[in-house]
């Protein structure tokens, strides 16, 4: 939450408008991972549910499964509650997909290697961003601005090219050649042509939010 809201207050800013008046849709893909969806300055959806194990797969978090895998696994493994709660959230995810890491550098590596499996681990990472962004959309009736954030949302550009790609439809589109060149560790436009929604990689800041209110609070003790 901390994530999102810095990134969303950062890029309506950068597009010189108010939040309130922006529909935002919010990707921060690191260890753990959600994406928001933002309207009048509110959160009105988030993929994260009663746990944060909803929604995109993260490193060794599942993210969305249906939800009769977990019985099923639980027969067949003969595992308890607890050891089937300890798969969906240390074993799970580009983890437990790949079976090489939870890094989603060292998943990359492999999959460019010839690794099936750590390839299927990128690839339902980047299926399952796509669906939750697509529907936010359609929840928001369209976006203005669509922002990655987080390790991999901040660095790993053919992740977010690999997200953007055949969004147009949706009004979004990613400028591939920005994407390549932009620099690192700085908020970037990556808007391409045709698209109507504006697209940012911007570095979040949890810190400088966790000082913020800390300020705020003991300010008015
Ligand atoms: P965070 O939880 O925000 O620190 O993000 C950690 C994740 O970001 C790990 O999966 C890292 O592998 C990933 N990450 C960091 N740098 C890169 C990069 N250059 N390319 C792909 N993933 C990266």
């Amino acid at each position: 939450g901390t994530s999102h809201r810095y990134v969303a207050g950062r890029v309506a800013e950068l597009c010189g408008k108010e939040l309130k008046d922006m529909k935002v849709i919010t990707c921060h893909l690191g260890n753990g991972s959600s994406i928001t969806a933002i309207r009048d300055g509110k959160v009105v959806d988030t993929s994260m549910g009663f746990t944060p194990q909803e929604g995109v797969p993260m490193g060794t978090r599942s993210g969305s499964i249906d939800p009769t895998i977990v019985p099923f696994l639980m027969d067949k493994l003969g595992v308890t509650p607890a050891e089937m709660d300890d798969i969906l959230t240390k074993k799970s995810g580009l983890l437990g997909v790949s079976g090489v890491s939870s890094d989603c550098r060292e998943v990359n590596a492999a999959a460019d290697a010839g690794n099936a499996r750590a390839r299927l681990a990128i690839d339902i990472l980047i299926h399952d961003a796509k669906k939750i962004i697509g529907s936010y959309v359609a929840e928001l009736n369209g976006v203005d601005a669509l922002v990655f954030t987080a390790g991999i949302g901040e660095n790993d550009r053919k992740l977010r090219a690999d997200i953007c790609r055949d969004m147009d439809a949706l009004g979004i589109v990613l400028d591939e050649q920005v994407n390549d060149e932009c620099p690192r560790g700085q908020a970037f436009e990556l808007t391409g042509k045709g698209s109507r929604a504006r697209v940012f990689v911007i570095p979040t800041d949890e810190e400088y939010m966790i000082a913020l209110d800390t300020q705020t609070l003991t300010e008015n003790l």
